[in-house]
């Protein structure tokens, strides 16, 4: 579970491509004043009717997103230092000896980056991909093929990713049944649009997205000199819908009771007949797993099927046209310019394509994250950084115990096993204990598509090497030089990458007011993960087991169901309500996060209000600390799909967190009447 949904973008930005444009100076210090940006205020709104506007209206009216970005915010600014710092870093390495790990940065990058490579290579890398796909004769064949394509590309609960544009995606975890074993998860996928949502619903807008994607993969298939393209586009569009059809919704995949379904090897052609999964395993190197969770059953009986039901050749026509879209950033410009045509300005609303270096970047990080990320912490993340960071987890954690024990509503059983888990809970700050040895993988300068290739199949088969080993509970699930966190819920771990842990959350210099305000939030957050009602269901060694009694879940739902009457009243569009029961989790983990951070911010002044500064009271700065952290804009097709597809609520929402703090109420003096006010009944108390 992630802690925003900074990490989608990233990973849309990779997919996307286009033209490149200038590159402009990189800022390679980070140059946020410390304390509040009290310039980004707004003193005319009162804090009680938009607190959102109070703390960031200044910073709304004068901030514009920028042409290549969906969103822009705190987050977005530190995703471009970020980018730009490892530019940097990778521009150096690309001079290490040939065969060290940093010249394979190097190299991979400027493949990527060497467009005019790209364009006189024209298809000639994917023709040995694309003449096996024609080449295929039967269904077995066809299983084969689906078999090959298998990649450790989704993620159900750490990252939760749930799209993959193969038939099937795989994730390797520790099992939800026996802590001390990886298991191989089955995910749903073969969808080339977000969500299941796109190909159904007879909303004004899907229907309009859904001709623009028919007329896309026309095109992409125009563009390659597929013959007869339109109607091949369209028998496409049909399979997708079907696809679509048996597909979980986004809700359904998030429930992990459902999701727990072992199933033998032998089991799947019974269960789900029309695959030849023989084939299938062999062909993903799985022939000898003798056990599977099939997250999705439904879809997998569904998917298996129309493989069997539907024509060889319209599944033929898909996996050609998949192989086109999906690599069509390591192909000539055409492609690229398609591509950011549909998923960045169709589906995304933004205007410009990011510029080629920065789609290089996000590349690299993809393919050699962590060898990225061991450069990037030597140079910008500090020993005593990691220290201070650490020392607020501790705090944070110590105000979690505090609040447990104070709970009134919890059963002392339950309490015991929460502590428990508290106490073998693995905090990750920064970086990793040990890093991922890319040795296995070949970078051959000049061929940027093949690089992806060959890192997609070692990151598969680096997870397939997990199997019958013991479960590595430091392994991490984002690289650091990522502006995001995670917690990561059957390993009972948490990863704080390097790079959100910077100025404007956190910077060593501000009062602790602050930094516990938007950073210990942040941690906070996540640490609830472990409590809250997905937490509830993993034991302190991950297993698959609900620790609580009936009596404290009946609790847990009931405040948890106020929570999601209160979120559902938010309109972000005259026409889109807020799901308050699909972002739940998130906004209780809000709530006990600001909660949890606020304690530790008292119990580290002595338990009493914190010194003032800037013309604000140790509260007031906790609190548009928090908000500040929280300041976005957000293009409307991106909101509008984020809030479909996103278990998080909108930024601005996020920040009304604090309607349900009494400390808010008398830090800002808020009465009956104005706009954010709830009755003290009203407020949710979670933890
Ligand atoms: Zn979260």
């Amino acid at each position: 579970m992630t802690h925003s949904p900074f990490l989608a973008a990233f990973a849309a930005a990779l997919a996307l491509a286009g033209a490149a444009s200038a590159q402009p100076a990189a800022t390679l210090t980070n140059d946020h004043p410390k304390g509040i940006d009290l310039a980004g205020m707004d003193r005319a709104v009162k804090p009680g009717d938009d607190f959102f506007a109070f703390a960031n209206g200044g910073w709304m009216a004068r901030t514009q997103i920028p042409p290549d970005r969906s969103s822009w915010g705190t987050g977005g600014e530190l995703v471009e230092l970020t980018t730009a710092r490892v530019q940097d870093l990778i521009k150096t390495a690309a001079a290490a000896a040939p065969g060290t790990e940093a010249r394979k940065i190097g190299d991979f990058y400027s493949s990527y980056l060497d467009e005019a490579k790209i364009e006189s290579l024209g298809l000639k890398p994917l023709r040995p991909t694309l003449a096996r796909i024609a080449a295929i004769k039967d269904k077995k064949g066809l299983a084969s093929e689906f078999g090959r394509e298998l990649r450790a590309d989704v993620d159900a609960l750490n990252s939760t990713n749930f799209d993959t544009p193969h038939l099937f995606g795989l994730w390797v975890e520790q099992d939800l049944n026996d802590p001390h074993r990886y298991a191989p998860y089955l995910l749903q996928g073969g969808l080339g649009m977000p969500d299941r949502d796109y190909y159904l619903s007879k909303s004004p807008h899907m229907v309009a997205v859904r001709a623009a994607y028919k007329a896309h993969i026309a095109k992409v298939l125009g563009l390659a000199g597929v013959a007869d393209a339109q109607a091949k586009a369209q028998r496409i569009f049909d399979l997708g819908t079907k696809i679509a059809e048996v597909h979980a919704a986004r809700a359904e995949s998030e429930d992990v009771l459902k999701a727990n379904n072992p199933w033998a090897r032998a089991d799947f052609a019974r269960k789900a007949p029309g695959l030849d999964w023989p084939a299938y395993f062999a062909a993903a190197g799985l022939s000898q797993r003798p056990q599977f969770i099939v997250w999705h059953p439904k879809a997998t009986t569904g998917e298996a099927a129309l493989v069997a039901s539907q024509p060889l050749a319209v599944w033929k026509d898909y996996l050609t046209y998949e192989q086109l879209n999906d690599n069509s950033n390591v192909l000539p410009k055409a492609f690229a310019d398609e591509r950011f045509a549909f998923y960045g300005t169709t589906l995304s609303g933004t205007p410009q394509q990011l510029a080629r270096w920065k789609r290089a970047v996000n590349a690299t990080n993809n393919a050699l994250g962590e060898a990225v990320g061991k450069l990037y912490v030597a140079k910008y993340f500090p020993p005593q950084s990691k220290a201070e960071v650490q020392a607020m987890v501790a705090k944070l954690i110590d105000a979690f115990r505090v609040r447990i024990d104070k709970l009134d509503w919890m059963a002392p059983a339950t309490k015991a096993e929460a502590k428990r888990k508290l106490s073998t809970l693995k905090v990750g700050v920064g970086y990793p204990d040990h890093w991922i040895d890319y040795s296995a993988l070949k970078v051959v300068p000049g061929d940027a598509l093949g690089n992806q290739q060959r890192a997609e199949l070692f990151e598969y088969r680096r997870n397939l090497a997990k199997f019958g080993r013991p479960v590595d509970r430091g392994e991490w699930a984002m690289t650091p030089q990522t502006v995001n966190a995670v917690n990561l819920p059957v390993r009972n771990a948490l990863n704080f990458p390097a790079a959100i842990l910077q100025a404007p959350d956190f910077n060593p210099a501000n009062p602790i007011a602050m930094n516990l305000g938007a950073t210990g939030a942040t941690i906070g957050h996540e640490v609830s993960h472990s409590f809250d009602d997905q937490g509830a269901q993993f034991d302190a060694d991950g297993r698959l087991r609900n620790w609580w009694t009936p009596a404290d879940l009946a609790h847990f739902q009931a405040s948890g169901h106020a929570l999601a009457v209160q979120y559902s009243q938010y309109h972000p569009f005259p026409d889109i309500t807020l799901n308050g029961e699909q972002m739940l989790s998130e906004n209780i983990a809000d709530i006990a996060g600001l909660n949890a951070a606020y304690d530790a911010y008292r119990l580290a002044n002595g338990g009493k209000e914190g010194p003032a500064q800037q013309g604000l009271t140790g509260d007031q700065q906790f609190f548009v600390a928090f908000s500040q952290s929280w300041r976005t804009k957000v293009r409307e097709a991106t909101a509008r799909q984020r809030a479909i597809t996103d278990g998080h609520a909108p930024a601005e929402f996020r920040a009304d967190t604090v309607r349900n703090m009494d400390s808010w109420y008398s830090a800002f003096d808020v009465k009956p009447g104005e706009k954010l006010y709830l009755a003290p009944a009203q407020r949710v108390r979670i933890w």
